[in-house]
């Protein structure tokens, strides 16, 4: 949408220190938080596009999976293998994981969040 176009397009720019997801982990600003560990969170999207929309992030910084180091590769598996079990356990007949990546990629965050999104049949190609 037009809308996640434009704020995905100026949120790169306006790159805060602290992003949103950090004051989430910090109990800053609130959040339906539905899972946490001591590597990761999950909460609900505060703008659904799915009737099941979570969010899973790491609690380390990595702005985008772009600036991903070899040394995250345990993490990353880590938070593939939570994203999964979250996913199995609420959307038995599929769901998609997604990974925004910049302004073209969408990204409006720039805190690396794993979208867990079911519910309802998607569509491919995405928009
Ligand atoms: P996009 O906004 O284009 O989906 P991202 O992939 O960066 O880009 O996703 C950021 C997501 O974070 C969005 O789905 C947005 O609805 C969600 N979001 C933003 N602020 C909050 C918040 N305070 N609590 C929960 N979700 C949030």
């Amino acid at each position: 949408c037009t809308n996640e176009i434009n704020r995905a397009q100026s949120a790169k720019r306006n790159r805060p220190m602290v992003t949103i997801f950090e004051q989430i982990i910090k109990r800053e600003i609130p959040a339906d938080i539905v899972y946490e560990d001591e590597k990761c969170l999950a909460f609900k999207d505060v703008n659904p596009q799915a009737p099941t929309h979570l969010l899973l992030i790491p609690k380390k910084r990595i702005p985008m999976i772009s600036d991903a180091v070899d040394s995250d590769q345990e993490l990353l598996g880590y938070l593939m293998l939570i994203a999964r079990r979250l996913a199995n356990e609420r959307l038995q007949k599929g769901y998609r994981l997604v990974i925004n990546n910049g302004p073209d990629g969408c990204q409006s965050v720039y805190h690396l969040h794993i979208h867990i999104l079911g519910g309802r049949q998607l569509g491919w190609p995405p928009g």
